[in-house]
């Protein structure tokens, strides 16, 4: 029997979101039919729904920052029970048996991985995504949710919090290590919370003076405004690594300054316009760009523990579904510390 479901969907770039009724396929073998408690409200849901990429599919529901609750589990599933708390990030399906599906990165399946929303998946259907009441999910892709987390605060961690996590991982954010954290907002701050849980030093670099008590909260054990060019010189050679989270275009140059020798300034934020880069900034040192884009399945589950084990969550503004284009509208104006969280029990 499909599923029935309720949800918000945006029919045209640039509309608004409207409730809407629609069906998800039935539970499989390997299926589990999950509940939606909490939808994050990631970029990404306003940059697809805008066909800025030109890849949008309507009728789109967004969202692919998943928390629910395991209401029906298909019969091969064995390591998932009814009423277990689990996460939906942005992968549901990839191939399994590709070099990058063997090495736990299934968002670079070489045959092309599924999108929690607006994909095509081997049902040959577009996928619906969390600003909904339910979800359809093979429960290889699901992660768990340690009960220890507020389900609420952790939904952002499903997208925002795996994509500062996994380049912090791969360049060694630990003891004896300066990391500087490019941008404070919904990646920003999670990226401090990360940094300072694994024992780096870390500066908050923001153009905002007013965001730097923030920053302080957050566990940054410097901040420097980056406004401040004399603030900035002082600070040339200092950091190991960069986590840059703008995403406009912006002049990376007076922050490659900043990096020691050998230090790394990886890109997170997409912005769409080309960054301009003065070579001799990077050649002086053998400094380094790189960029990183989410991780796979196994490494999102590694930071969900590693959250719990450190009491890790988003700094939210919880709103009910109907305030969905409000929080639209006031991200677009940088209005919100730092991440929106759709409650779906107001559906
Ligand atoms: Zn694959
Ligand atoms: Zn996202």
């Amino acid at each position: 029997m499909p599923i029935s479901s309720r949800g918000y969907v945006l029919t045209e770039a640039g509309g608004k979101l409207e409730p809407y009724e629609f069906n998800r396929r039935d539970v499989g073998d390997v299926d589990m039919l999950v509940d939606i408690m909490y939808c994050g409200i990631c970029h990404s849901d306003l940059l697809v729904a805008s066909n800025e990429l030109g890849n949008a599919n309507y009728p789109l529901v967004p969202g692919h920052e998943i928390i629910g609750r395991v209401a029906e589990i298909g019969r091969d599933v064995t390591r998932y029970k009814v009423g277990d708390i689990v996460g939906i990030g942005c992968i549901v399906d990839s191939c399994r048996h590709c070099n990058s599906c063997e090495s736990g990165d299934e968002h670079y399946c070489e045959s092309g991985w599924t999108m929690s929303f607006n994909a095509k998946d081997k049902y040959d259907e577009y996928t619906c995504g969390g600003y909904s009441s339910n979800y359809v999910v093979d429960h290889r892709y699901a992660v768990r949710i340690s009960p220890d987390l507020d389900a609420a605060k952790a939904a952002p961690l499903l997208c925002g919090g795996i994509t500062v996590y996994a380049p912090l991982v791969r360049h060694e954010a630990g003891p004896d290590k300066s990391v500087g954290i490019l941008g404070l907002g919904g990646l920003g701050h999670l990226a401090v919370k990360f940094a300072k849980a694994m024992g780096a030093h870390v500066t908050m670099l923001t153009s905002s003076s007013s965001k730097a008590q923030d920053a302080k909260v957050l566990g940054a054990d410097n901040v420097i405004v980056t406004t401040d060019p004399d603030a900035l010189s002082a600070a040339t050679g200092s950091l190991d690594l960069i986590i840059n989270t703008i995403s406009e275009k912006h002049d990376p140059n007076p922050f490659l300054h900043m990096l020691k020798r050998d230090g790394v300034m990886s890109l997170v934020g997409a912005p769409a316009k080309p960054l301009e880069l003065f070579a001799p900034a990077l050649v002086f040192g053998d400094k380094s760009i790189t960029g990183s884009m989410i991780a796979g399945i196994e490494m999102t589950q590694q930071m969900l523990d590693f959250c719990a084990k450190h009491g890790i969550t988003a700094e939210t503004e919880v709103i009910p579904i109907d305030y969905v284009n409000e929080a639209w509208e006031r991200m677009k104006n940088k209005d919100v510390r730092y991440r929106f969280v759709i409650d779906l029990s107001t559906l």
